[in-house]
């Protein structure tokens, strides 16, 4: 195995944190979970795009760099390190391009892809609803076949950013007369202020309108609109499914940022021997999962599919990121409570971790079943 990079992954390493260096905003945006801190975001991303580093592995024609997975990654190491701004753009960019580079016609790449990279279009994930969240399989929004493409009901909840979005994706029951419930489902873009399409925000703790859950009557949605063929929707979100989980998700580089800062935060507090321990624990898993990503992109360039694999990633990011941030707010003390300091904004989204991109315990049975061969378990 080669650990090393190539002169020119290091020199395009270089360019990018240059261009990071001259641009990243001194102060940091308002959160992106807010009206002003969305449009504030959505210029941000249109700078990105302006020098195309928005979506660097994208084809060029699309607003990419054609730059490939392993600069991907050192382009987000990069990005985390110069404490640039979060991507309001990224259920589109990590779940939904994806889906339609694996999936999608030419024409809705041409249509869908440049918008999104420019951040003109947000897109939302609407795929839980309030009885299918681990249990997705058993949703009951429906598409049902009208002139010219489909009319969607149904509602659809805690669809993140979906507030202020523009246009969400997600999956719909379109033949339910199919004997099993991962049968007759078809995947489809529809747009959030389309006739029909109610948004109502759910706020958060603080009071942030982070989610919203979607109500559908009867939108009309174009067949250019299906991702896939129709009642084969099932398929296309597992392969988003483990994108998201595996590689697009969660970038090593957020992760070593994050411990970087950590040691700096402990050696500004003197050092504490207490902390020792954990704040090392911090640095070797960051390397860890960094290494980790590396070898799955390796193979994912070779044509593996990531697969069940994509739940390892998964669980180690999401149970890593408490540890991170817990030890960060212990190191704090009582300084650590207060509500507006990144690293207590940061800790309360780290709770979500085992429960956003499908729960801990159900990467665990796969991880148990798919991976491990054991028998399936009680349901
Ligand atoms: C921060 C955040 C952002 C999110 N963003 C989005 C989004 O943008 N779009 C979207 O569509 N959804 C989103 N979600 C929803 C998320 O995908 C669901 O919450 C998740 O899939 C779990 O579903 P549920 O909430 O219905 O819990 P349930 O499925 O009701 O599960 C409740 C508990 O029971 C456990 N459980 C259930 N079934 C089993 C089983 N078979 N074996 C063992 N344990 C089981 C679960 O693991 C969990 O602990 C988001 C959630 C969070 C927290």
């Amino acid at each position: 195995m080669d650990l090393a990079f190539t002169q020119e992954e290091e020199a395009f390493r270089a360019e990018a944190r240059g261009w990071l260096k001259a641009h990243v905003p001194s102060a940091p945006l308002p959160s992106l979970e807010t009206e002003e801190g969305f449009a504030a975001h959505r210029a941000w991303e249109a700078a990105l795009a302006a020098d195309r580093w928005s979506v660097v592995d994208w084809p060029t024609a699309y607003g990419g760099r054609d730059a490939g997975l392993v600069r991907w990654l050192l382009f987000e190491e990069e990005y985390y390190a110069a404490g640039a701004p979060g991507r309001v753009g990224q259920n589109g960019v990590s779940l939904l391009a994806p889906t339609l580079f694996g999936h999608g016609t030419e024409e809705q790449r041409a249509r869908v892809l440049p918008p999104m990279a420019r951040g003109e279009v947000v897109w939302a994930q609407a795929w839980s609803e309030p009885e299918a969240g681990s249990d997705l399989a058993s949703l009951r929004s429906r598409a049902v076949r009208t002139g010219g493409g489909w009319l969607l009901s149904g509602q659809k909840t805690w669809s993140s950013r979906a507030a202020f979005a523009d246009r969400a994706f997600g999956l719909f029951r379109s033949d339910p007369d199919r004997p099993r419930p991962h049968q007759g489902l078809t995947y489809l873009m529809f747009d959030l202020r389309a006739p029909g399409v109610t948004v109502r925000p759910i706020r958060r703790l603080d009071g942030k309108p982070a989610f919203a859950e979607l109500f559908l009557d009867e939108v009309f949605v174009p067949d250019e609109d299906v991702i896939g063929r129709p009642g084969e929707g099932w398929r296309v979100a597992m392969a988003t499914a483990a994108d998201e989980r595996g590689l697009t998700l969660r970038s090593p580089g957020r992760f070593l940022a994050g411990a970087g800062r950590l040691a700096a935060l402990w050696r500004a507090r003197g050092c504490p021997d207490a902390a020792r321990r954990r704040v090392a624990d911090a640095l070797i898993g960051a390397r860890a999962y960094q290494l980790f990503t590396y070898a799955a992109a390796s193979r994912h360039l070779d044509g593996v599919s990531l697969g069940p694999e994509s739940s390892l990633n998964k669980v180690f990011w999401s149970e890593y990121d408490i540890a991170l941030t817990e030890t960060a707010l212990d190191l704090l003390g009582p300084e650590g409570e207060l509500a507006d300091t990144e690293w207590a904004e940061r800790y309360v989204f780290s709770l979500a971790g085992p429960v956003y991109a499908g729960t801990n315990e159900i990467q665990r049975d796969i991880i148990a079943e798919r991976l491990l061969g054991l028998p399936k378990g009680r349901r």
